[in-house]
């Protein structure tokens, strides 16, 4: 191993951390090299080596050319909430929130709920650790109830993933209290306000939180991050993920669990045999949320779901209209798309189910539609000769439902990436 691997100061909603190491320092794997100063979570090396550079966004650090799994263990702590926060863990689904600030809730009637949903297409290293694990996710389950004091806890993970549930369901009855919750297979399902209307027939108001509902929601590797900070002082330095699309060694996705944080997106890629030939975009994240990322300088962070290489983007030299989703890819994402394919924007408008809460596109009722022929009409009227869309499946099935009709192609956001790993496109349900 000879690599610097980049420590970004902000995995995690809140503010950046700050370093606590300097240039020319040596630190050991599991080292903290920065600290929150207000809402955040700590940062620790994933590798032993030299401290290279430090600037306001990251670390660099020179690894030894040695490596072995051994890591500095965090200090004891008295709680649970405690050791969330020694250990740095945030949500690893992609959102990053503060888990030790989500664990110091008090929810004696409430319930802790593992999303194990794996909501995004293509990623699928979330399902291969329960497969290969299901003990982990319980037992996380089990600390989270204990920290804020619920008395259940359920684990919501879509039907489709037998293998999974059947692995759970073997081991579920050692745990007292906790259900499974089957899911169906549509987007946003894995949204934590679709998740808890799934569960209890109630949508929340997209201005409140789970904790409203009594409810404390955990993706699956957080939990494991959670058993593993508490049985063996681990600190978050590795990080599970999904890398597929348009490589060399085919295009079926690769799961790596426990990849060194900081570790570069071109060495997971090398590590699948490289780009094979002509390329669209690598994309960070799934198919739906994920973002054109930057292959020299993207690195493995503690929210980082998948890397995804694609073919590349249709030419569509002609108008299009954009239409916005709040729980897909965003304007910004759409107008980059729309810029790929050579297309003149002429109209953007935003599903109807959004509102929008300081600043943030937050949808009324995840996954289900509140109708889009309107919309439609008005992207023909801007002269649009095709939408380009971000909808959810239930949103995309009505858009093939009116654009059509009146003359409109349709590209969803995700055709190129589905188109690169032949998996069905996100049109009629
Ligand atoms: S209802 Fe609209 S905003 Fe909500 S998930 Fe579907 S497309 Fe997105």
């Amino acid at each position: 191993m000879n690599f610097v691997y980049k420590f970004p100061l902000k995995m995690h909603v809140g503010v950046a951390c700050k370093p606590i190491v300097n240039i020319g320092d040596t630190v050991k794997r599991g080292q903290c090299i920065a600290v929150p100063e207000g809402l955040g979570a700590k940062i620790h090396s994933s590798v032993s080596g030299l401290v290279k550079e430090i600037s306001d966004t990251c670390i660099l650090i020179q690894a030894d050319e040695v490596q072995n799994d051994e890591y500095v263990k965090i200090k004891e702590c008295n709680s649970i909430k405690d050791v969330c926060f020694e250990a740095g863990i945030v949500g690893a689904g992609g959102a990053g929130f503060p888990t030790h600030v989500k664990l110091a809730n008090d929810i004696a009637d409430g319930y802790i709920i593992a999303n194990c949903v794996e909501c995004e297409p293509v990623l699928s290293h979330n399902i291969s650790l329960i497969e290969q694990n299901p003990d982990i996710v319980l037992k996380g389950v089990k600390y989270a109830m204990e920290a804020v004091k619920a008395k259940n806890g359920i684990i919501a993970i879509k039907e489709k993933n037998k293998k999974a549930i059947a692995s759970l369901e073997k081991i579920i009855t050692n745990y007292q209290s906790i259900t499974i919750k089957k899911l169906p297979d549509i987007y946003p399902m894995g949204e934590e306000r679709a998740i808890i209307h799934e569960i209890f027939d109630k949508w929340l108001e997209p201005t409140q939180l789970p904790i409203e509902a009594n409810c404390v929601v955990l993706n699956t590797e957080t939990l494991a991050n959670i058993v593993k900070a508490i049985e063996d002082r681990k600190p978050v330095i590795d990080k599970d993920i999904t890398v597929g699309g348009k490589l060399a060694n085919g295009s079926k996705e690769n799961v790596f669990l426990q990849v060194p944080i900081g570790t570069p997106i071109k060495e997971m890629i090398e590590k699948c045999g490289g780009i094979d030939g002509e390329y669209g975009e690598v994309l960070i994240g799934g198919p739906y949320t994920g973002l054109a990322g930057n292959l020299e300088s993207d690195v493995v962070t503690k929210t980082s779901g998948g890397i995804i290489v694609t073919i590349a983007f249709p030419k569509y030299e002609d108008k299009v209209g954009l239409l916005v989703c709040a729980c897909g890819a965003n304007e910004s994402r759409l107008r980059d798309i729309a810029n790929k394919m050579g297309s003149e924007v002429v109209e953007v408008l935003p599903c109807k189910n959004i509102e929008n809460i300081k600043g943030a596109n937050k949808c009324k009722t995840p996954g289900t539609c509140p109708g889009q022929a309107a919309l439609a009409l008005q992207f023909k009227k801007a002269g649009a000769k095709r939408l380009i869309i971000s909808n959810c499946s239930d949103c995309s099935n009505t858009v093939m439902n009116s654009a059509p009709k009146l003359g409109l192609g349709v590209y969803h956001h995700t055709d190129h990436v589905f188109r690169t790993v032949d998996h069905e496109l996100t049109r009629r349900l």
